[in-house]
């Protein structure tokens, strides 16, 4: 597509990088057919082509609107129509460069603009904890709107800690003092995660006590805390690339010193991780150490199915009659793993490889669950819309429980259903014999 970029964004390496996306673009509208807001609300302008329309518009000098912002407000970054399209558009990085500049360029009524601060303010806070704790012990008096978005917290039954370190010689000295530690053949770096160790802390501990049968030490650093996902798609993009730069000088020290990889539970912090090479690649300082964390950051599924050695070890210490007791699980691939990250199939080989029973539903796969960060706060009906539609087709299933690979979709979907919706590696960790 031919872009006539306006002079304040020519030779800007945001102008270039949109101009090299568009240039993709042949219009041919493959992507639509695709798109879960096109296909509630029916508009091209919420579907893909109309947003880069939009945005190459906006590009091209036009001065945007309250309903251009609307219109990209209403976008689940799901990124389906990236898988869908046949040219290669990379959709999300456009839809990133158009939303920042129409949020310099439309005046936010106030009312939101309050909302999207208080939801960043509250969700990457370190009060976020005790208020999920406070909210969850009231939990059955509240309005249903408000239940739906406190998880139950769930017990776990063992006594698992993950050191917090910010070296490994920190790590051995913590050792030489406790007989708590096993020793173990190599290490990875977990991101404990903004929201995920309040709202289901028991995914972590699992993920240690699996990877621990796998011969493999789970740590976390020491002064990394939310990815920046959650700022960027909220379009506090300096907000969201402090957050990554100080995650980087967390992370560096314990990469460097011999942590194999950067392992990531939440695909929705995976997809963001793996982006930071990208995003900083114009910062002098942490542009090189970016790419390096980006390349060293795995989803836990990609991780394990790359451990074949390990993953058999796993499996002679599983207990046979509790993987049968499990009986049918129904998968959602998250959004962040099967379009963001090329990742489909990994989860469901990795269950399937160690015994268990599981579908993915041939009915709308592909489509978002309407999670999606903040958007099911922000944009509630489509967000619920979405819920039904993809409960409906997992619960034909009969499924026994649902599984998931991302905090955001568990929490989404589980308000929803009666069935228990589970992080997968929950289902193994029941499992271990
Ligand atoms: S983004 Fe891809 S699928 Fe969509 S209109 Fe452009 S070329 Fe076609
Ligand atoms: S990212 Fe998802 S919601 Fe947004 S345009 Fe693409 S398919 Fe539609």
């Amino acid at each position: 597509m031919q872009t006539n970029l306006a002079p304040e964004f020519l030779n800007t390496p945001r102008g270039e990088e949109a101009e090299s996306i568009l240039r993709k673009c042949v219009h041919c509208g493959f992507c639509t057919a695709t798109c879960p807001t096109y296909q509630i609300l029916g508009d091209e302008l919420d579907g893909p082509r109309g947003r880069i329309y939009l945005i190459k518009q906006t590009l091209e000098g036009a001065q945007p609107t309250e309903k251009t912002q609307l219109h990209l407000d209403r976008c689940l970054t799901c990124r389906n129509c990236e898988t869908t399209c046949p040219s290669g558009v990379q959709y999300g990085r456009l839809l990133d460069i158009g939303r920042e500049i129409v949020e310099r360029k439309v005046n936010r009524p106030w009312h939101q603009k309050i909302i999207r601060h208080s939801l960043r303010l509250a969700l990457t806070s370190p009060l976020f904890g005790v208020a999920m704790r406070l909210g969850q012990s009231v939990r059955p008096v509240l309005p249903q709107f408000i239940k739906a978005k406190i998880p139950n917290r769930k017990t776990t039954h063992h006594n698992t800690k993950i050191p917090l370190v910010s070296d490994l010689s920190q790590l051995e000295s913590m050792k030489s003092f406790s007989s708590s530690f096993n020793q173990k053949e190599s290490r990875v770096l977990l991101l404990a995660g903004c929201v995920q160790p309040s709202m289901a802390p028991n995914i972590n501990l699992a993920t240690a006590r699996v990877l621990g049968a796998m011969g493999v030490e789970v740590l976390y650093a020491q002064g990394a805390g939310c990815c920046g996902a959650l700022s960027h798609h909220l379009n506090a993009q300096e907000e969201a690339l402090d957050q990554m730069r100080r995650n980087i000088d967390a992370w560096w020290p314990l990469l460097v010193g011999g942590v194999e990889a950067l392992v990531m539970t939440a695909s929705g912090c995976g997809v963001s991780v793996k982006e930071y090479g990208h995003l900083l690649a114009h910062d002098a300082k942490y542009s090189l150490k970016a790419s390096k964390v980006s390349a060293s950051t795995l989803d836990l599924s990609e991780w394990m199915e790359s451990k074949s050695k390990q993953l058999e070890a796993l499996k002679q210490k599983l207990d046979a009659t509790k993987i049968k007791l499990q009986g049918l699980q129904a998968y959602h691939p998250p959004c962040t793993l099967q379009h963001g990250q090329k990742l489909k199939d990994n989860v469901q080989n990795v269950l399937v490889y160690l015994g268990f029973d599981l579908k993915i539903s041939n009915q709308e796969a592909h489509l978002c669950c309407g999670s999606a960060g903040t958007y099911s706060v922000l944009n509630p009906e489509i967000a619920n819309n979405l819920k039904s539609r993809k409960l409906g087709h997992l619960e034909s299933l009969k499924p026994k429980a649902i599984l998931s690979a991302n905090i955001g979709c568990i929490t989404h979907l589980q308000s929803g259903t009666e069935l228990p919706v589970n992080h997968w590696i929950e289902l193994i960790d029941h499992c271990l014999g």
